[in-house]
């Protein structure tokens, strides 16, 4: 059941909205270098896009320093959907924030799972696409936030690679995503979850580590103002080793995700073009280092591709690189992409795949596919809407 929600969520009229043509950084080498020069955009006004501690320009060089706290505050701690809540700074100030608060618009909410996960297309004021999914569950509410419009590495199961990268999102856009689930489950609180995101993971759209400088940001902000537990944040990576590497050196308990998908450079290759240029023995490498470093549990990722990965063969190598990490595994079953015909494994396939991995003494999670009536992996939203980029 798709379920359109009425439109309590503000939109942001001082944006511009403008097209932007098509970008044509698919090639895997090229973008890979394109990643690390395609700029930012400047700050539309919305005050996410400050740093905090600037927040005085925001509010105005005559009102009293307390308000720039108070802002601070309504921003990050106790957001709300719309200026005229923040009931303790002047109306003038709430009337100057109310068109800007947010650094994008919504362009489409759908609900799922009788109400417990909700899936938001933002459009910022350059068209750039961002996908957020919060997801209930008894013990914790979960939010999967983006790191990029698009993404550059061409996972050949993933909407979101199907459409080229657009651009890195700046700190206070990935920010902005926790807030704003924040602020709606404060009007909206799911029913039997908690009634905030308690936990983020980095595995919306783009690849996060080929974000690094914006990711170290925004999870600076999540702990430092947000208030949030690094044991709670998890960043996902398709194999990027140097950020696997530089996340693992700097200070934060995190966890780290591998997507790996699949077990041999051959097969890997050819789902995860990025392996080309990091192939697996080097992405176990950097993750056994951050399991050293940090002495955290890496996860292994692995979407379940019917007739493609779902083979006793990979189940063994999969095992074995378990098996020396001590990572745990999580497998999903591919959700279909509407530009490729890979389908998702049968669940007889997945159960006898998970049951190799245990013989193979791997502790395994079949995740739950949430949202599979909307379109909850990430990018699909968006290719649906037809308006990527
Ligand atoms: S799976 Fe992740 S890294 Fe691969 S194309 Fe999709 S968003 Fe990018």
């Amino acid at each position: 059941m798709q379920n359109r929600l009425p439109t309590p969520i503000p939109t942001n009229p001082g944006l511009t909205l403008k097209k932007k043509p098509a970008d044509p950084r698919r090639d895997l080498l090229k973008a890979g270098e394109s990643l690390q020069r395609a700029p930012a955009p400047v700050s539309e006004g919305s005050p996410y896009l400050v740093d905090p501690d600037r927040l005085g320009e925001v509010v105005g060089a005559d009102e009293p320093s307390f308000r720039s706290d108070q802002l601070r505050e309504w921003l990050y701690r106790n957001p709300v959907l719309e200026a005229r809540d923040m009931t303790n700074l002047p109306g003038d100030l709430r009337g100057a924030l109310s068109h800007r608060l947010w650094p994008f618009e919504v362009e489409e909410h759908q609900s799922a799972d009788r109400g417990a996960t909700h899936k938001w297309l933002f459009r910022t004021g350059d068209q750039a696409a961002i996908e957020s999914v919060v997801m209930g569950y008894r013990t914790r509410t979960t939010l999967c936030v983006s790191s990029q419009a698009g993404c550059a590495l061409a996972c050949t199961f993933c909407a979101t690679g199907q459409f080229g990268f657009e651009r890195h999102l700046q700190a206070g856009e990935i920010v902005a995503q926790v807030a704003y689930a924040n602020a709606f489950l404060r009007d909206h609180p799911l029913r039997n979850s908690p009634t905030r995101v308690t936990n983020v993971v980095f595995m919306g759209m783009g690849e996060p580590l080929a974000n690094y400088p914006r990711l170290r940001q925004a999870i600076g902000l999540m702990i430092g103002e947000m208030g949030m537990s690094a044991r709670s944040l998890t960043v996902s990576t398709v194999g990027v080793v140097p950020g696997i590497r530089r996340l693992a050196d700097d200070p934060w308990p995190v966890n780290l995700a591998v997507s790996l998908h699949a077990a041999d450079d051959e097969l890997r290759s050819r789902l995860v073009p990025l392996n080309r240029r990091y192939p697996l023995s080097e992405v176990e490498a950097a993750a056994s280092y951050f399991f050293e470093k940090k002495g955290r549990r890496v996860s292994l990722e692995w979407t379940m591709i019917r007739g493609v990965n779902d083979h006793r063969t990979q189940a063994d190598r999969l095992a074995a690189i378990a098996r020396r990490l001590r990572a745990h595994v999580n497998l999903i079953a591919l959700n279909p992409t509407p530009l490729s015909s890979d389908m998702p494994s049968t669940p007889q396939a997945i159960r006898r795949f998970a049951a190799a991995l245990r013989e193979g003494g791997v502790n395994v999670t079949v995740r739950d596919t949430r949202g599979t009536e909307i379109d909850a992996a990430c990018g699909q939203l968006r290719v649906r809407s037809g308006r990527g980029s």
